[in-house]
């Protein structure tokens, strides 16, 4: 995609749009990690941030520079008031105004769109910005709450709710699959299936209750047939040694290379940011290795740290860090048991980079490559970040190469109304609020990319 002219700016600039097309400071930031990704690109490479079109551009540099900044305080504040809110002035469902302007800035920025028109047009656009693909997920929440659960109803009232929660979960998960379409990724949350599965996940059951684990083979056998693959995501720790144990038993039954030839259909998500995800990898490792099916491992830093118990989490950044690249380098590698000696048979394992680190993402990239230039064994791996996050890291991983030494790189999308949506554009306006370090790397790349669009770029 050409350059745009960006024809809005012809007038000079507003003092705000001079503070967001200052040119892009060289100092680094201060945290060792976050180095620019990827490496100052040469003559003819154009630069990643240029095959944004121009109305994404642009809405990206506000939104980021705004994140970036003091006002995303206030701007979070509002956005809680607005989620709980029924007031007919600050409600998004009573309010056609309130809506329109969410719909138009932050949800735009982060979401993919409200019906499947929408969500099609969105998952093309990724397509061709030149995205291998991308991960579709339903950004409605919890269908319905036990609150919501008339006590003094008879018990088969009760069931009806529960079953009507589980079966619009279903039917919702379903949908996204579709639209996603084949060779993508579904993105599935069990506490979506509503009260039973939040009742079940908190006690720990090992097997989900009868009409939740119909649904999710539902889920499953459609997948499958559809020539996609689904992952599982990681939730808050009360919840995930039953996440675990429903994922192992999906994976023991469709990563099987006799049912599904390109197996693993089935990814579980492990957070590095606990100190037992070595040794809940080793487990499910050593089980796949014993039972002879495929391990999906989907690798993440982990979300909840503000809600978790503290002493699991590992005690610094650094160390979660340390952990993530730790884990990334055994499973290239195909060590096993990780951290430990190795030489033990390593099961078959396809491996799911998900960050905005970077550094973490171009160490595996680069490790991935240096083993198949060499002809060293290694697993299947993908890469993969939020939309309307991190773009300069993802753009600057497309296309590398079709030769299959470059991890293919995916976009996370959710799809919803703006009400449905409200509590995961919360999560990320937080999550940027808590990694204003990268977010800010992210501003400053963006405002680079401004400055070269407008013809700055040779004085640079
Ligand atoms: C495609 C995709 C899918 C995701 N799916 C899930 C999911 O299913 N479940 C889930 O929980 N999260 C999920 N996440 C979010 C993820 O866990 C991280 O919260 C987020 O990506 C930020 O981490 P990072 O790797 O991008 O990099 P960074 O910004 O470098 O790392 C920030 C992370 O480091 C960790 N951290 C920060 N401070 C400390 C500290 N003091 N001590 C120890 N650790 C610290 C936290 O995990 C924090 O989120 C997903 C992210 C992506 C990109």
């Amino acid at each position: 995609m050409k350059p745009s002219k960006l024809p809005l700016w012809s007038k000079r600039p507003s003092p705000l749009l001079y503070q967001l097309l200052q040119p892009p400071t060289h100092a680094s930031s201060s945290t060792a990690h976050h180095v620019p990704f990827p490496p100052p690109s040469g003559p003819k490479t154009p630069p990643p941030l240029s095959a944004l079109p121009t109305k994404t551009f642009l809405r990206s540099l506000l939104f980021t520079s705004v994140m970036a900044s003091p006002l995303l305080r206030p701007c979070l504040s509002v956005l809680k008031y607005m989620v709980d809110s029924q007031s007919m002035l600050f409600s998004p469902g009573r309010n056609p105004l309130v809506n329109y302007l969410l719909r138009r800035t932050i949800y735009d920025h982060f979401c993919a769109g409200i019906n499947e028109t929408e969500v099609r047009n969105t998952v093309q656009e990724m397509r061709t910005l030149g995205f291998k693909g991308v991960i579709l997920g339903y950004a409605r929440e919890s269908i319905a709450k036990v609150e919501d659960i008339d006590q003094t109803q008879s018990a088969e009232a009760k069931q009806e709710v529960l079953d009507r929660a589980v079966d619009e979960w279903k039917q919702g998960t379903l949908r996204t699959l579709k639209m996603s379409g084949r060779g993508n990724y579904l993105a599935v949350k069990f506490t979506g299936a509503g009260p039973a599965a939040v009742e079940a996940l908190s006690r720990g059951d090992p097997v989900p209750p009868p009409r939740i684990q119909e649904a999710i083979w539902e889920i499953c056998d459609a997948v499958a047939a559809q020539g996609s693959r689904v992952w599982i995501d990681a939730e808050q720790q009360i919840f995930q040694s039953a996440i675990d144990a429903w994922a192992v038993d999906l994976m023991r039954k469709y990563n099987r290379d006799d049912v599904n030839g390109d197996a693993p259909v089935v990814l579980n998500t492990y957070q590095a940011y606990l100190k037992s995800s070595t040794a809940t990898l080793n487990t499910h490792l050593q089980l796949a290795q014993k039972e002879g099916w495929a391990m999906g491992v989907k690798l993440v830093r982990g979300a909840y740290i503000a809600h978790d118990h503290r002493d699991r989490i590992h005690d610094t950044k650094v160390d979660t860090d340390r952990n993530y690249d730790h884990i990334v380098e055994s499973l290239l590698t195909r060590r096993y048991p990780l951290g430990g000696e190795s030489g033990q048979l390593f099961p078959k394992v396809r491996l799911f980079v998900a960050s905005h680190n970077g550094e973490s993402v171009r160490k595996a990239c680069a490790l991935y490559r240096q083993r198949v230039v060499s002809g060293l064994p290694s697993i299947p791996v993908e890469v993969g970040q939020l939309q309307g996050m991190a773009d300069e890291v993802s753009l600057g991983m497309v296309g590398g190469s079709s030769e299959g030494e470059v991890p293919g790189v995916f976009k996370c999308l959710a799809w919803g109304s703006t009400e449905e949506c409200l509590h995961f554009l919360l999560r990320r306006a937080v999550e940027n609020q808590s990694a204003m370090e990268r977010t800010r790397d992210t501003a400053r790349a963006l405002r680079g990319e401004a400055w070269r669009r407008l013809g700055g770029g040779a004085v640079l």
